[in-house]
This record gives C-alpha cells, sequence and structure tokens, in this order.
C-alpha cells in the first residue's frame, strides 16, 4: 500500500508529513516514525528525510525515503521477546541445577524447608504457591515454605482433602469449568485463580506436594509450556531431595537408638555422659545417673512369653520417658537395664525422682492380649557427678554397685551409691574395731 493510499483517511497524518517536509527544507534531516491505525491494525512508516545541494551547496529540495516497517518492528519483538524467554529459561535452570545441589546436601527436613524457601519464589516467580512436605506418620500435610503469599494458603490438610494425592497424578483446577476443586482450597478462589497441586513422588512413595497458582486468565493458556517444565522440575528434585532426607534422618535415629523401645542405645549414651560431664565440670552443676533394673523380669517371660516380655519393656521406656524432662536422657543400657541421666540434679532431688519413677512403674499395668502380666517393679541405684565418679564409666560402675545393694536388699527400692560407701565405711570400722578386740 501507497502512503498516499494510506493517507487517504488520515489528513491529520498528511499534515505531519507536510510539517516534516517543511522542516527538511530548513536544513533538517532526520529518521522519524509515523503510526497510524488502518481498520484497527497498527501502521508504522519509517521516514528519513535527506536534503538535495545544488553545486553552490544551497537547499534546493529534500527527498523523504518512506518505508512500511510495521512487519518488520513486530520480527522483532518476537525475537527480543524470544531472547528474553531463552535468558530466563537459562537462568531458572542455572537455579534449579544450583538448588539440587544445595538440597541433596541437607541433612534434616528443617534446612531442606528452609532451602525450598529461597528458591522457590525465584524459580516459580511466575506463580505463588506452597511447599507441603508429608508428615512422617503419612496422617497429613505440613506447610514448609510458600512464596508469593497465595490466595490459597491452608497450613495442613489430609492426603484425601487433595484430588492430585488421591488419584497419584498432578491434579490442574480452575483451568476450565469441568476441574474438581481440592478440599484444601479455600472457598470460591477458583473464580479468581487457577491451579496446580503436584505430588513429590519419589521411590514409589509420596513425600509431600507443590501447591501452584497463577491468577486467571480468561481465554489463554494460564501457564506456558517452558512454566510448565519448570513446574515439573521444581517438583521431580524436591522429591529426590525430600526422600534423601527422611533417609538421612531414618539411617541417623536407628543409629543411636534401640530398636525394641527407641531409647537411646548404649553407645549414644556413653558419647552423651562425655558431653554432660564436661558440660557440668565447666557450669559446676551436679549430674546423676539412674541405673534401672526390672525386678524378675525371667519370670514375665517365663509364664507370659517373650512377647509379653517385649511389650513390658516398651511400656516401661515410654513411662520413662513420660517422666523425665526435655534435656534428660533414658537409655536402654542392656536386655532389661535402663540408665537415666539427669542434668543440674544433686543427689537428693534424684533419689526423689528416682523414687516417683519407681511409684509409677509399680502401677504400670500391662496387659497382653486377655493376660496381665502382673505387678512390675524397677529397683534403681544412684550415683552423683563429682563425688561418685569423674567419668561416665566411673558414674555406671557407682550406679551399679548401689543397684546390686538394692537387689540384695529386697528389690523394689532405690539406692544411692553414697549410702553404700556409708555402709562399707562402717562395717569396715566395725571389722577393725573387731579386730583390735582380738588383738
Ligand atoms: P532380677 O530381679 O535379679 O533382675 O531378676 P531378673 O529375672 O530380672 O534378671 P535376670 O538377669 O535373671 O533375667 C533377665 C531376663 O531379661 C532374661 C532375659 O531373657 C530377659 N530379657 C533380656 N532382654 C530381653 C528382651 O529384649 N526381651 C525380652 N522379652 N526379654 C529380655
Ligand atoms: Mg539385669
Ligand atoms: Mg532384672
Amino acid at each position: 500500500m501507497s502512503l498516499d493510499d494510506a493517507l487517504i483517511n488520515f489528513p491529520e497524518v498528511k499534515n505531519k508529513l507536510k510539517a516534516s517536509w517543511k522542516q527538511s527544507l530548513e536544513g533538517k534531516e532526520y529518521v522519524q516514525n509515523i503510526e497510524f491505525n488502518v481498520h484497527d491494525k497498527k501502521i508504522i512508516y519509517e521516514v528519513t528525510s535527506s536534503l538535495i545541494k545544488n553545486s553552490q551547496n544551497n537547499i534546493v529540495g529534500a527527498m523523504h525515503i518512506k518505508r512500511n516497517i510495521t512487519e518488520r518492528l513486530k520480527t522483532e519483538n518476537i525475537l527480543h521477546e524470544g531472547m528474553h524467554e531463552l535468558k530466563d529459561k537459562n537462568e531458572k535452570i542455572t537455579l534449579l541445577l544450583e538448588m539440587s545441589d544445595v538440597m541433596l546436601a541437607c541433612n534434616s527436613i528443617n534446612e531442606l524447608s528452609e532451602i525450598t524457601a529461597k528458591y522457590c519464589g525465584k524459580v516459580l516467580s511466575f506463580s505463588k504457591g506452597v511447599f507441603y512436605i508429608m508428615h512422617p506418620s503419612k496422617d497429613f500435610l505440613e506447610a514448609s515454605a510458600s512464596w508469593g503469599s497465595p490466595i490459597s494458603n491452608t497450613s495442613n490438610f489430609t492426603q484425601d482433602q487433595c484430588w492430585a494425592l488421591r488419584l497419584g497424578h498432578i491434579h490442574h483446577a480452575g483451568f476450565s469449568e469441568t476441574e474438581l476443586t481440592c478440599d484444601h482450597i479455600i472457598n470460591n478462589v477458583t473464580e479468581e485463580i487457577s491451579y496446580l497441586c503436584v505430588p513429590l513422588r519419589a521411590q514409589n512413595d509420596i513425600y509431600g506436594l507443590l501447591y501452584v497458582e497463577v491468577a486467571k486468565k480468561e481465554g489463554e493458556q494460564q501457564l506456558t509450556s517452558n512454566e510448565r517444565l519448570l513446574v515439573n522440575a521444581f517438583a521431580e528434585l524436591a522429591a529426590l531431595a525430600l526422600a534423601n532426607v527422611r533417609l538421612r534422618e531414618n539411617l541417623s535415629f536407628q543409629s543411636v537408638r534401640d530398636p525394641l523401645t527407641s531409647l537411646y542405645n548404649r553407645r549414644y549414651l556413653e558419647e552423651f555422659l562425655i558431653k554432660q560431664i564436661h558440660q557440668s565440670e565447666r557450669t559446676k552443676q551436679p549430674l546423676s545417673v539412674l541405673m534401672l533394673d526390672l525386678d524378675h523380669f525371667k519370670r514375665i517371660n517365663d509364664v507370659h512369653g517373650h512377647d509379653a516380655g517385649d511389650l513390658v519393656l516398651k511400656q516401661l521406656s515410654q513411662l520413662l520417658i513420660n517422666e523425665i524432662r526435655p534435656g534428660d536422657l533414658a537409655a536402654r543400657y542392656g536386655g532389661e537395664e535402663f540408665i537415666i541421666v539427669l542434668y543440674d540434679t544433686e543427689a537428693q532431688t534424684a533419689i526423689k525422682r528416682a523414687d516417683n519413677i519407681r511409684k509409677s512403674v509399680s502401677l504400670l499395668h500391662v496387659k497382653f492380649g486377655a493376660q496381665d502380666t502382673g505387678e512390675i517393679t524397677v529397683s534403681i541405684g544412684i550415683s552423683e557427678y563429682p563425688q561418685d565418679g569423674k567419668t561416665g564409666s566411673e558414674l555406671i560402675e557407682a550406679a551399679d554397685k548401689a543397684l546390686y545393694v538394692a537387689k540384695n536388699t529386697g528389690r523394689n527400692k532405690v539406692v544411692p551409691f553414697s549410702e553404700v560407701q556409708l555402709n562399707l565405711k562402717i562395717s569396715t570400722n566395725k571389722k577393725s574395731t573387731v579386730e583390735k578386740e582380738h588383738e
């Protein structure tokens, strides 16, 4: 289309061009764009003005070259957008790789949550959402990180409240009228948003859920194919990292816990005592060690069977955990022997607390099927840092000696090592008096 044809209905553009001619004839050279609409289509012409001069260097005219650059500009824009998209995609891939490295080095779920909170906003910046982690009990999912202040932000929900978890694959909703909305989405928000629930699945298990929310765009694609790819890649990497952390946590739990009772094992107790003694030495605070042994436990096994015996050990362990403070420690030392370490507790208080434990144990009723395992009692020996021992093994040895006395003087009782020493002194004194009398 020629410019004249194009401008037939646009006198104001013609006027603008006339003004350009005038400007050129006054000696100005320039390049300018003229924009106007024809049948609702934007047309852009580039006008280049050059002067025509005679041999005396006087301006005798001007030349205007007009080019329709509408298509060229369109192509340039597309190229520009493509370049921008490519750059953004590269940046996101670099971020994903960086995130994957950091996530795989995480040792705990807390660490992983912090890392996720940092990256989800960057990698999934085109959306808002929440990163949910499955509770180890598998009963519910907990929000661990969120980005972009999503409209629907439920803090926890059960598996059956989410279609993605029920069906075992990505669930889209709000993209079309027919889709089902999950129960964990707050009421009516699908009028404003479209969302994706992506199960975080690895090694045939579900470790969490990625909830991605975008503002609803009528009649348009809600997420570009690149954005979908990013959501999927993010979910896959996060699922692998979650599985990895859970595996690490399980391994470290198993290495320090007794499998039957879940109490700390002997190895952990010994390390704990070394640290705790150092701390008591620094802070000059006392520390007490209680050694417990079930009375006539063999009888329970003999009468009710080994499984009933196991159940007694488990229930007793739970009782011990309930009886101690969070900073104290309960460990299974051997078969039916347990050790409790009470921090900042001198012997007199330890005796009272040990006696409370002894009384609670005697009230414990363990039912194994229809059988009642009968009265359960414990004997307890106590030692105190620093007077009864300077090291963990010295303290355990002293508590063991006190326990031995408790067993030999009737069972179901608490004996502190100081009492054993006192009796030893008295009997030594008595002995030497008798020896003296003999002399
Ligand atoms: P005492 O009052 O002198 O301590 O008598 P006791 O019967 O408790 O002590 P003894 O050392 O004679 O027996 C301990 C029993 O504990 C023997 C062993 O079979 C049982 N035992 C050790 N570990 C376990 C376990 O993991 N499960 C079960 N069911 N029994 C265990
Ligand atoms: Mg024993
Ligand atoms: Mg015993």
